[in-house]
């Protein structure tokens, strides 16, 4: 139950969506304990719209069906000002490459919230009105919010859409952090006493042995601002310091992230022609060969995330692409 004001008394009852009848509304309302004697000020309702099949788009967000029409937001089936933001940039974007005959860009999973939600998309399809939830990546270590900068900017600026000064202020700030990194392991502490006092002041274990500044970051307990009068001047700005904590904190977790789209990244490199007819694909199953011929994937990886697609249909279309392209 959501509060709408502060000056206010009303409330909006989050995740009771519909466009029941009013009278209906009244009763249903009442069903959830604690609201038997509420007043309905505004009822809900229903917008309708329409929407083409996304899966006759390619990851670019041009249509398959009319060649140079791109296609962003509600139109494709997604709701919320965010997606359709999202998707009008890649769209537009992808319009301009188009006419200045430049290969397309498309955001890959492990990249951005915006890749996930086109590949799922013109991979899946959608019969709801689909929506960006975090819970549809996998790679939710790595999307973090703290490094969109460093996922994306260099695709800003090579669009022409990020400022070459202003890209210079990010490449400045990413040697910074990675000089502090490398710097935080030349910083050593031994277990002299009063460093032992000062570390159980801030709530950490005494030292027994010398360890690195970077270490002694990586303990749960300890992060930057803590050590940071301990290691002399430093020109970082907080975003940075929290950064730098981030990157040594998590990074057993960052790694294993990374591994895994290391494994992924080969089976989206193998790329399938657009022409490829997929009738003559011997032993593919009926289903892969309506699904796929319908999709159209561009890679090995795209193809094996379209629900109904097993691998034993996948390494058929491997030995395939290998003997014929
Ligand atoms: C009541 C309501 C509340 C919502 N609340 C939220 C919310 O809280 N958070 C959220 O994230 N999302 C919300 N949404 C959803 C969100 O508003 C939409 O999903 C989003 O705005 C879609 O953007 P779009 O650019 O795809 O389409 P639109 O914003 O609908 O833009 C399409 C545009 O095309 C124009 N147009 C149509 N036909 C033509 C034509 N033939 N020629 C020229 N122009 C044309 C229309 O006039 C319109 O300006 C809400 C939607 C509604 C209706």
């Amino acid at each position: 139950l959501e509060p709408e004001s502060k000056e206010m008394n009303t409330i909006y009852v989050q995740g009771f969506s519909t466009s029941m009848p009013h009278d209906i509304q009244e009763q249903m309302i009442r069903t959830i304990p604690g609201l038997q004697n509420c007043k309905i000020l505004k009822y809900a309702y229903a917008i309708e719209y329409d929407a083409i099949d996304p899966l006759q788009l390619w990851p670019s967000l041009e249509t398959k069906v009319i060649k140079n029409l791109f296609t962003a937001g509600q139109i494709n089936g997604t709701s919320g000002y965010e997606e359709a933001a999202a998707q009008g940039l890649i769209a537009g974007l992808n319009a301009a490459k188009k006419l200045r005959g430049e290969n397309s860009l498309i955001l890959k999973r492990d990249e951005a919230y915006i890749g996930v939600m086109i590949d799922d998309l013109v991979t899946k399809g959608t019969k709801e009105p689909y929506r960006m939830l975090t819970s549809r990546a996998e790679y939710r270590l790595l999307l973090r919010h703290d490094n969109a900068d460093e996922r994306l900017r260099k695709y800003g600026y090579d669009a022409h859409l990020v400022k070459p000064e202003v890209y210079q202020i990010y490449l400045d700030k990413m040697e910074r952090i990675h000089n502090e990194i490398e710097r935080l392991e030349t910083i050593r502490f031994t277990p002299k006493h009063e460093i032992n006092n000062i570390l159980e002041t801030l709530g950490s274990t005494r030292l027994s042995e010398g360890i690195s500044a970077k270490s002694l970051l990586q303990r749960p307990e300890m992060d930057y601002s803590k050590i940071k009068p301990y290691i002399g001047e430093t020109s970082l700005t907080l975003e940075e310091e929290k950064r730098v904590t981030i990157l040594i904190k998590y990074k057993g977790y960052i790694d294993k992230a990374l591994r895994q789209v290391d494994k992924q990244k080969k089976m989206e490199e193998k790329q399938i022609p657009v022409d490829i007819n997929y009738d003559a694909v011997l032993n593919l199953s009926l289903e892969a060969k309506q699904k796929l011929s319908q999709i159209r994937p561009l890679t090995i990886a795209q193809a094996s995330r379209i629900s109904g697609i097993n691998p034993a249909d996948i390494s058929v279309l491997l030995i395939y692409l290998k003997q014929h392209y």
